[in-house]
């Protein structure tokens, strides 16, 4: 089954009381039994909902892997990943990366003893001077947030498997529609739900997605003893978006490189941060590992005026001023003054968030539209 065909039916069936199209939404906590340990599959919706069991098997196709796992929110699923190691593990992650991830490994896992290196990932020959007897994990973005740089999914997973260190990838810039980190040699392809797969802007939800067996018992022990798992009818909401995912990221693609190409050539943008671009430093990683570049636009103006970036996104009108990404409607983000406003100057600077820059999630609305209104907020 090819991809698009995946997205509709990715091991699903039909409700085997009715034929129902669209699994119902079992709004339930427990399941009758006949005799103790007499029941069909399931016993409380902690351990398993049929629903959610619905949407775990369409993660599991849409990724290419055997096992999928649906949480609460995007944060929880990585809280699970993280919950395989024990003090003294050490992981090596990207530098430039979703601020509440970073919040997690340093303000909780830290404190258990977990120890982080957060480096740049673009060269992976740099991750490997990091390794250690002690490194059980390396934990990947890409493209990163918000600065579109790109990783080298195969050329990390040859260094996890030479050193047999797992490899997470945060797939939630990209989805499955662009790449399948599983068949470039990660193990774990973890997404926030809450953006592409959902794809409405009205589900918090992450996800796990493995390849094998034994990490998959793993993970479900951890998914049912943490208890960090979404209800049936946010489960019954991300399946129903993952339909139109790759109709969606199709759109989502050309409309960002519409926007990309109209914000290089306009005289008051500076720097223009979308990997479709042949001068992008890792153009050629992207283009190898990504079907498409994305919906994902990040930007400067001339000057770097951090008030001249506020009145671009407060004039914009058809983009709306809001946190998050992924979702039909075009949204505007200013990560100086939003969400990197906690780091220190110097420190966000460091990784190119300086204060103009403007981040774009280009929805799915008509491209003339998108830049006319571009154009008005710019002048
Ligand atoms: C939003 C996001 C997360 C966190 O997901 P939540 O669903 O908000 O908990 C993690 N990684 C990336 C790249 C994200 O954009």
């Amino acid at each position: 089954m090819k991809f698009n065909t995946k997205t509709i039916h990715g091991n699903q069936e039909y409700d085997k009381a009715y034929g129902a199209v669209m699994p119902p939404i079992y709004q339930t906590t427990t399941y009758a039994q006949t005799t103790p340990g007499g029941h069909k599959g399931y016993e409380y919706s902690r351990s398993g909902n049929p629903t959610r069991t619905a949407l775990e098997n369409s993660f599991a196709s849409i990724e290419n892997g055997t096992h999928g796992l649906a949480f609460g929110s995007g944060l929880a699923a990585i809280d699970a990943v993280m919950k395989l190691l024990k003090p003294g593990d050490e992981v090596i992650s990207t530098n430039d990366l979703y601020g509440g991830t970073y919040r997690l490994f340093t303000k909780i896992f830290e404190g258990f003893g977990i120890k982080f290196h957060f480096v740049g990932m673009e060269n992976a020959s740099k991750i490997e001077s990091y390794v250690n007897k002690n490194t059980k994990l390396i934990w990947v973005e890409t493209p990163t947030n918000p600065m579109m740089n790109i990783i080298d999914i195969k050329a990390t997973a040859a260094v996890s498997k030479k050193h047999n260190i797992l490899l997470a990838v945060d797939n939630t810039f990209a989805t499955p529609y662009l790449q399948q980190p599983l068949n470039l040699g990660a193990d774990i392809v973890m997404h926030s739900a809450t953006k592409y797969l959902g794809g409405h802007s009205d589900v918090v939800m992450g996800a796990l997605i493995v390849k094998d067996k034994e990490l998959a018992d793993r993970l479900y022990f951890i998914q049912n003893a943490s208890g960090a798992v979404c209800g049936p009818q946010d489960s019954f909401l991300v399946l129903r978006g993952i339909k139109t995912l790759h109709i969606r990221m199709q759109r989502h693609c050309e409309n960002g490189k519409a926007v990309a190409e109209y914000l290089k050539q306009h005289p008051k943008i500076e720097n223009v941060y979308w990997p479709g671009f042949s001068d992008h430093p890792n153009h050629d990683i992207a283009k190898a590992q990504m079907k498409d570049f994305g919906g994902m636009v990040s930007f400067t103006t001339k000057g770097n005026n951090y008030k001249e970036a506020i009145k671009i996104v407060e004039n914009l009108k058809i983009f709306t001023l809001a946190e998050s990404l992924g979702g039909v409607e075009s949204l505007a983000g200013h990560p100086a003054s939003m969400t990197h406003a906690s780091i220190p100057k110097e420190e966000r600077e460091k990784i190119g968030v300086v204060d103009s820059l403007i981040r774009l999630s280009v929805g799915i609305e008509d491209e003339e539209d998108l830049i006319a209104d571009l154009k008005q907020a710019i002048g």
